[in-house]
């Protein structure tokens, strides 16, 4: 594309007027992990806790995100990467405009989730390994998706026939087979208050998901 026309506007609001009058600050939680790790279900609880508590936050979810915006990309390791990279994007714009965003995406491949750091100002994206053995994950399977794989009806299937690439430095790890939903939620919640994302006080409500 000639892009010799285009010319960068500035925004009259900052990000730091945004955080001010909000009273907490922005980023991305990219919570990834192998299906039916947990995923969505922690990403959703957490949603609904900042809800409640007054923070504007917004879940991105890989199914939901095929449906429309990534509707014409495949499974295939450059559509994923193209996936991740237009996530990435969006999620840029929500932090941009205050939010906490939670996107939920397996993201199976290190280079395609280590193209969103440089995206963002570094406090602005935090990695959260959502850890689950895939025994685990095949015993949940909530939409039925390892069995079409281990029949053989879904072809390269992640942590099955296809890889996962665990990430090798995230800034939270939660172990959703050894800990609770609500502990899991508990846990990203000390995470934002230590590190002054959220008031302290906020986070000492119940989250009760
Ligand atoms: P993903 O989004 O990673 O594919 P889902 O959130 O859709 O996974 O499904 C995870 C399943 O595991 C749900 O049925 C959920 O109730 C269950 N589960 C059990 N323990 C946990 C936990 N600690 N954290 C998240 N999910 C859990």
């Amino acid at each position: 594309m000639n892009d010799n026309n285009l010319v960068w506007h500035e925004q009259s609001v900052t990000i730091d007027d945004r955080w001010k009058s909000n009273g907490y600050k922005s980023c991305v939680l990219w919570f990834t992990g192998l299906s039916a790790s947990g995923k969505s279900t922690v990403a959703h609880a957490l949603d609904k806790y900042f809800h409640r508590s007054g923070i504007h936050s917004y879940v991105l979810d890989g199914d939901n995100v095929r449906h429309g915006l990534n509707k014409d990309l495949t499974l295939s390791p450059e559509d994923r990467k193209e996936n991740i990279r237009r996530i990435g994007e969006v999620s840029k714009l929500f932090v941009d405009a205050g939010l906490l965003v939670l996107a939920a995406f397996i993201a199976p491949y290190r280079e395609d989730r280590e193209q969103l750091r440089p995206l963002l100002e570094k406090e602005q994206f935090v990695e959260v390994f959502v850890k689950c053995s895939i025994s685990e994950c095949e015993k949940r399977d909530p939409k039925g998706l390892y069995k079409k794989a281990r029949t053989g009806e879904i072809k390269k299937f992640t942590g099955l026939s296809a890889p996962y690439e665990e990430p090798e430095h995230p800034e939270i790890i939660l172990e959703t087979d050894k800990h609770s939903v609500k502990e899991c939620v508990d846990q990203i919640l000390n995470y934002l208050a230590e590190n002054g994302y959220v008031n302290p006080a906020v986070i000492n409500q119940k989250s009760n998901p």
